[in-house]
């Protein structure tokens, strides 16, 4: 493996994939991303209703690693500097606004692509980074295929609530698009925890096809 640092996305504690993935307009950079990387496009999520309990699913099995919010991002680039995380994660918070407005949900989603382009720029220029840095993003789940009366919940039962794309960029990864494979919230961490040969296959496992070989 030739990664050694992992900048993990948590990016919306509720973003549906058809907001950050397949809608460019919204989220160009998240696109710029995808398309220099490998993309599970249905990456499933058990559970819609609890945020916690979401994010413990993913970071709970990840080995040693710092937490971030994400509205810290432009710190990132000291950080990494001076600490070199093996594993970094960044939280985005914002979206859960949906709850309230469903226009300034869509607002989190496009200053969450910012953020992530800005980030995406900063790894690729520097040269202490730029070829040993893994990317990835992944929610904690999606939101509703509908808008309700203004608002966009995350609830039990949508497509767009239990399906997220996860995307994967670096050094060890294939590039491509998996459409068929579905994979699980659970699988996130025993996958990080690979490109450190750390073995975490507690209650996931290990996503098929995504790693050079
Ligand atoms: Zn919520």
């Amino acid at each position: 493996m030739n990664t050694r640092h992992l900048i993990f996305i948590v990016n919306g504690n509720g973003v549906r994939k058809k907001d950050y993935y397949e809608d460019a307009s919204i989220s160009p950079n998240t696109r710029r991303i995808a398309e220099e990387g490998f993309v599970f496009t249905e990456d499933h999520c058990d559970s819609v209703a609890s945020h916690c309990d979401a994010l413990a699913e993913l970071l709970d099995d990840l080995p040693e690693h710092r937490y971030l919010n994400f509205s810290w991002s432009d710190t990132v680039p000291a950080l990494m500097q001076e600490l070199k995380p093996r594993i970094l994660v960044l939280h985005d918070t914002t979206h859960d606004v949906g709850h309230d407005a469903y226009k300034e949900y869509l607002k989190a989603v496009k200053e969450t692509d910012d953020k992530v382009g800005r980030l995406f720029n900063w790894v690729k220029r520097d040269p202490c980074f730029n070829s040993n840095t893994a990317i990835v993003l992944r929610p904690e789940f999606g939101r509703d295929d509908e808008v309700n009366r203004g608002q966009l919940h995350h609830s039990e039962g949508f497509y767009y609530a239990h399906r997220v794309a996860s995307i994967f960029w670096g050094p060890d990864f294939n590039r491509g698009e998996d459409r068929k494979t579905v994979i699980n919230r659970l699988d996130i961490a025993p996958t990080l925890a690979n490109l450190f040969k750390i073995d975490t296959t507690r209650r996931g496992r290990v996503v098929p096809g995504l790693f050079k070989t």
